[in-house]
């Protein structure tokens, strides 16, 4: 009987039950059974600054570890307000702006929870990160793709006019953008925030890469666009920043009569986030332009690395301006498409890595592959040695 209802999933919301295993665990999962190197999700080799470590350290065994505020312990808040003050220029208030949750995910599920009424219409950009479309759908949303395309990645304000509606509540964006590694400029945001104001839209934007960018970049945030300062929510994560992937403490910054709703869905999501990694990222965030420089530059060469390591081997490579990801074109060596291919790279070359359809709601691209590249060098190297054994490589 019990099997019977599992089953048929009757008893199941399809927005789960009918959803695959995220394509991260999938891959990481082989990596772990063949052994294989594991470019696919986007964690560093790089442990994060020992001085960000012993703090959360230290807290864990003399500071406070019962539930802190729900919106995240004041200094911390603090600490987030000052450091987008110092790096993007942006005037929060801590107090009513800003709130700590459990890593991006938690801030990105809560935003369009607490935004999204059923049959409202939610503009996503694809490829997307595979968190966003499941909740849309789970909160009644109607989604709205713009799709972009290799190598450039890139949108017309023809293609938002093709997907903003009268009926468009929300849009996500996620800038730098994760899997294709492509930073948004000045032109690009522009063309969005008239979209958005001319539409009334909010702007979930996950700005998770917002340090991770390359070539003397910088981060410009939607949110500082004009007319975006009261439609923005702005998400971060300190995974990103510190190489602590695995610590899951994000941040949302929004105008006080965002956040307030922000909250409200926040309160039954998680309801707060570990205090000692508070007290550890409070302390991160402070730390001097050095830290933050020393970051990128590393990250930097190490794309280089294994961009000129692919090319070497006659991979053509796109280009990457930020993020952990490098993504290579694989039309000429995967007539089977990215997901069989990346099947094959770990099955039989040892390489994990991930086939960027997987981002995709409709309309796949399916010859884009996305390697990680914030690995050791002797990873990296070990990786380029086994994808050299690549059948159909033509070295140039
Ligand atoms: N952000 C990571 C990536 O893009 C994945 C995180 C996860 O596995 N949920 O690889």
């Amino acid at each position: 009987m019990k099997d019977k209802i599992l089953n048929d999933g009757k008893l199941m919301n399809p927005a789960f039950s009918a959803l695959g295993v995220t394509i991260f665990e999938v891959m990481s999962q082989l990596a772990r059974e063949t052994g294989a190197i594991n470019l696919g999700q986007g964690f560093p080799d790089d442990p994060g600054p020992q001085d960000v470590r012993a703090k959360a350290a230290d807290a864990v065994l003399n500071g406070y570890n019962q539930y802190p505020s729900m919106m995240g312990l004041p200094e911390t808040r603090a600490a987030i307000g000052a450091h987008y003050k110092r790096f993007q220029g942006i005037d929060l208030d801590s107090n009513a702006e800003i709130m700590v949750t459990s890593g991006a995910t938690e801030a990105i599920t809560g935003a369009l929870l607490a935004l999204i009424e059923p049959g409202d219409e939610v503009v996503l950009f694809q490829p997307m990160y595979d968190s966003y479309l499941p909740i849309v759908k789970l909160a009644g949303g109607v989604p709205r793709f713009v799709t972009l395309k290799p190598p450039h990645w890139t949108f017309t304000k023809a293609d938002l006019e093709a997907a903003f509606s009268p009926r468009t509540r929300v849009v996500v964006f996620n800038n730098p953008l994760n899997p294709t590694g492509v930073v948004f400029g000045r032109e690009q945001l522009e063309i969005l925030a008239r979209a958005c104001v001319q539409h009334d839209v909010v702007a979930v934007c996950d700005e998770v890469w917002e340090h991770v960018v390359f070539d003397g970049r910088a981060h410009v945030s939607l949110m500082a666009m004009p007319g975006m300062r009261e439609r923005c929510v702005k998400i971060g994560s300190a995974g990103k920043i510190f190489s602590l992937t695995g610590w899951k403490v994000g941040f949302s910054c929004a105008a006080p009569d965002l956040m307030r709703v922000l909250a409200k869905s926040h309160q039954f999501l998680t309801f707060t986030t570990p205090p000692n990694l508070q007290v550890a990222v409070a302390y991160g965030l402070g730390k001097e332009q050095c830290y933050f420089e020393t970051m990128r530059a590393d990250l930097q060469r190490s794309r280089d690395r294994l961009a000129n390591g692919l090319r070497g081997l006659g991979f053509s490579v796109l280009p990457g301006q930020g993020t952990y990801f490098l993504n290579i074109d694989v039309a000429d060596l995967a007539p089977e498409g990215d997901a069989a291919f990346c099947k094959r790279l770990v099955a039989d070359h040892g390489v994990a890595a991930i086939p960027v359809s997987a981002f995709y709601a409709e309309n796949p691209v399916t010859n884009v592959v996305r390697l990680c590249f914030a690995k050791y060098d002797a990873t990296l190297d070990e990786a380029l040695r086994r994808l050299a054994g690549l059948p159909g490589l033509r070295r140039s």
